[in-house]
């Protein structure tokens, strides 16, 4: 009985141990941020997105194209670990794009710093461009948004951001290509230059 007991005793360690191994894919959240601003940001989601017909691409077909990082966020609906990715911190004036399809999603002029480590704006430039789902993945109710053209998950939207608009989209930083000012005429993007403030 003693000896069961013991079994059952480091069964239940093990066991242990390995729900909490399985944590890892979580990303590594910065401690002196408050907890509030992160913890919707930071979990993946599960919300079905949509895409144009001409952008329906198979999972192979994708991991073609996207690095593995822009497959697991996009395509698989993850999320990059806050304060350290690649634009939480860009103050440079440009556009940015969808990093899959390069439709026109964002720009400097509405971006602002959210202190929650990733790229956070007030608005999108062509917000038709920008699909929303509610996703109602761990016992939260949020709004997931992708790429309205490809279908790929770019974050999420949350009332709470600084006026004019009031919204906040949380967005990772693989999911979108930055674009600087002095590349938009030769990327043919002129009309949102006014953006690029
Ligand atoms: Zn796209």
């Amino acid at each position: 009985m003693k000896t069961s007991l013991l079994t059952l005793a480091s069964c239940l360690a093990i066991l242990t141990t390995q729900i909490m191994a399985t944590d890892d894919n979580s990303p590594e959240l910065d401690p002196t941020q408050p907890v509030e601003d992160l913890a919707a940001c930071a979990l993946p989601s599960h919300a079905a997105t949509t895409a144009l017909e001409a952008f329906q691409k198979s999972d192979e077909e994708w991991q073609k194209t996207l690095s593995p990082d822009q497959f697991r966020v996009m395509r698989k609906h993850g999320t990059e670990p806050a304060f350290r990715n690649a634009y939480w911190n860009n103050k440079d004036t440009g556009l940015y794009l969808c990093a899959a399809c390069e439709a026109p999603l964002f720009a400097s002029g509405e971006k602002f710093d959210s202190g929650t480590g990733w790229p956070s704006f007030w608005d999108s430039i062509v917000p038709e461009n920008v699909g929303q789902t509610v996703d109602t993945s761990y016992g939260m109710t949020r709004t997931e948004v992708h790429c309205k053209r490809c279908g790929g998950h770019l974050g999420h939207l949350f009332p709470d951001g600084p006026k004019p608009t009031s919204q906040r989209y949380c967005i990772n930083s693989t999911s979108i290509e930055f674009v600087q000012k002095d590349e938009i005429e030769a990327r043919d993007l002129s009309q949102f230059a006014d953006h690029a403030r």
